[in-house]
C-alpha cells in the first residue's frame, strides 16, 4: 500500500506544470495536477500564443499598403475587432483541449480545482485533503500594477485581449516586452497608441544599439513613444480615461494597459502552512534542482522567477522530471538562452550585450548592419533592418547576436545553436549564405564596426 495517494502533485496547469506532470507520468510516477483557471496557463491563455496570433493580425495593415508596389490594387480593408478576438477565443479553447488530452494520455489526473497546501506532503483541493510524496509549485506569474491612484482603471495582459469593445485610443505604461509587443499590436490594428515608460530608453537590459533602433522604426511607423515619463493617476474623464502625467498634462484613453512587470503567483497557495522561503523578490527559492527549503516541495517556471520564458519552464519541467522520476541528472543550462520581443519589427537576441560582454571579456569586436530590406525596395516602407555581432576577441567566440527587423525569432534561433556550440567568427565567415535573405548578412559581415 502506497504511503501517499499520489507521487507527484502538480499545482498549475501551465508550461512548466504541464511537462513536468507528463514526463513524470511518463515515467510512471502517480501524477496529480490542478488548475482552476485555464489549461495551459498563461502562454496559451493569456500570452505567447494569442499574442502572436494579434501580431499576425496587426501585420496585415502594412502587407496590404505593401502590396500596392507589387501590382496588387490593394485598399487597406476595415479591421474587425470582433472577428480576431473570437476567432482567437475558438483557437485557444481547441488548444485547452489538448493540453488536457496530452495530461490525460500520459496517464495523470487532472484536477479543475484551486489547490493549496495543506502540509508538507498534503494538498488541500476543492473540499478533500490529498497526500502526495512530491508537491511541484508550477503556478506561474501575475501582472503587477503599481499602486497609484485610479489603477483599478487599468487593465493588464489579462483583459486586453477579451476586451468587448476595440480601443480607438490605448495608452500603454510600461518599456518591457509585454508593453512594447502590444504598442505594436494594436497600432497595427489601427488605435492611436501612446506608449510611456519611465526611464530614458525602453526594454532595459537589451542591447543599446537594439533599443534605440527599435524606437526610431517604432515612432517612424507612427507610434508614440514618449520616455522618462511618470503616470500619477488614473481618472474616470467626459471621454473615457484622463490619464495623468508628472508634469501636469493628461491623456485621453479609451483603454489604458499596464504592463509594468509581473510576480509570483503565490496567492492562497498556503505557503504558511510550510517551510517555504522567498527570494528578496518575493520568488520561491530554489536550489539548481527545484528543490524548496521545504523537503519534498519543489517549484520551477515563473513562479521562482528566472527568466519569464515559456522554454525555460519547460527545460525546468523536463529536467525536474528526469530527475526526480527517472533517476537522470538532468540539469538545465541558462547561458546563451535566445529571446524575442515580438515588437514590430522584431527583436531577435541571444547572448551577451555589448555592455555586458565588455565587463565579461574586456576586448571584444563589433560588427554592425543596417539596412532596407529587400521587400520593402518595391513595397516602399522606410523601414530599417538592424544586425550586431559581439566577438570575443582573444578566442574570436562570437558571444552575441542582436537583430532588430522582420523575422528576428526565427532567424535568431538558428543563430543561437551556433553560440552554444562556441562558434567563431572566422566559422561564422567560413559558412555560406542563403542568397538572397536577410540572414546571410550573419555571415557576410568582414568589417568591425569602427565607432
Ligand atoms: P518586464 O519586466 O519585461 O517589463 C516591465 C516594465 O515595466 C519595465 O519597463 C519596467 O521599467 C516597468 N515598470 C516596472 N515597475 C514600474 C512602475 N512601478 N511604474 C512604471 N513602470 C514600471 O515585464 P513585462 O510585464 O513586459 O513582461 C513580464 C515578463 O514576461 C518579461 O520579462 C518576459 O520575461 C516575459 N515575456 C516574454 C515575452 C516573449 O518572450 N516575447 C513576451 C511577453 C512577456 P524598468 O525597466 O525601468 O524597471
Amino acid at each position: 500500500m502506497a504511503q501517499y495517494d499520489y507521487d507527484l502533485f502538480v499545482i498549475g496547469a501551465g508550461s512548466g506544470g504541464v511537462r513536468a506532470a507528463r514526463m513524470a507520468a511518463g515515467f510512471g510516477a502517480r501524477v496529480a495536477v490542478a488548475e482552476d483557471r485555464y489549461m495551459g496557463g498563461t502562454c496559451v491563455n493569456v500570452g505567447c500564443v494569442p499574442k502572436k496570433l494579434y501580431v499576425y493580425a496587426s501585420e496585415f495593415r502594412h502587407a496590404f499598403e505593401d502590396a500596392r508596389g507589387f501590382g496588387w490594387d490593394s485598399k487597406v480593408p476595415a479591421f474587425d475587432w470582433e472577428t480576431l478576438r473570437d476567432n482567437k477565443k475558438t483557437e485557444i479553447s481547441r488548444l485547452n483541449a489538448i493540453y488536457d488530452r496530452l495530461l490525460d494520455g500520459a496517464g495523470a489526473e487532472v484536477i479543475e480545482a484551486r489547490a493549496s497546501i495543506a502540509g508538507p506532503h498534503e494538498v488541500r483541493v476543492g473540499n478533500r485533503t490529498v497526500t502526495s510524496e512530491r508537491i511541484l509549485i508550477a503556478t506561474g506569474g501575475w501582472p503587477f500594477v503599481p499602486p497609484i491612484p485610479g489603477a483599478e482603471l487599468a487593465i493588464t495582459s489579462n483583459e486586453i485581449f477579451d476586451l468587448e469593445h476595440f480601443p480607438q485610443r490605448l495608452v500603454v505604461v510600461g518599456g518591457g516586452y509585454i508593453a512594447t509587443e502590444f504598442a505594436g499590436i494594436f497600432h497595427g490594428l489601427g488605435a492611436k497608441v501612446t506608449q510611456l515608460y519611465r526611464g530614458p530608453l525602453f526594454l532595459r537590459g537589451f542591447d543599446d544599439d537594439v533599443r534605440q533602433h527599435l524606437a526610431q522604426e517604432m515612432r517612424k511607423d507612427g507610434v508614440d513613444l514618449r520616455f522618462e515619463v511618470d503616470v500619477t493617476r488614473l481618472s474616470r474623464g467626459t471621454d473615457g480615461i484622463d490619464v495623468t502625467l508628472a508634469d501636469g498634462s493628461t491623456l485621453a484613453a479609451d483603454a489604458v494597459l499596464y504592463a509594468t512587470g509581473r510576480k509570483p503567483h503565490l496567492e492562497g497557495l498556503g505557503l504558511e502552512n510550510i517551510d517555504v522561503k522567498l527570494t528578496e523578490n518575493g520568488a520561491i527559492a530554489v536550489d539548481e534542482h527545484f528543490q524548496t527549503s521545504q523537503p519534498g516541495v519543489f517549484a520551477l517556471g515563473d513562479v521562482i522567477g528566472g527568466m519569464e520564458l515559456t522554454p525555460v519552464a519547460l527545460g525546468e519541467g523536463m529536467a525536474f522530471a528526469r530527475r526526480e522520476f527517472n533517476a537522470m541528472n538532468a540539469a538545465v543550462e541558462y547561458d546563451f538562452i535566445p529571446t524575442a520581443v515580438f515588437s514590430q519589427p522584431n527583436i531577435g537576441t541571444v547572448g551577451f550585450t555589448e555592455a555586458e560582454a565588455r565587463a565579461e571579456f574586456g576586448e571584444i569586436t563589433l560588427y554592425k548592419s543596417t539596412f532596407r530590406p529587400m521587400k520593402h525596395t518595391l513595397g516602399g516602407r522606410d523601414e530599417k533592418t538592424f544586425m550586431k555581432l559581439i566577438v570575443d576577441q582573444a578566442s574570436d567566440r562570437v558571444v552575441g547576436v542582436h537583430m532588430v527587423g522582420p523575422d528576428a525569432g526565427e532567424i535568431v534561433q538558428g543563430i543561437a545553436i551556433a553560440l552554444k556550440a562556441g562558434a567563431t567568427k572566422a566559422q561564422f565567415d567560413s559558412t555560406i549564405g542563403i542568397h538572397p535573405t536577410a540572414a546571410e548578412e550573419f555571415v557576410t559581415m568582414r568589417d568591425p564596426w569602427q565607432g
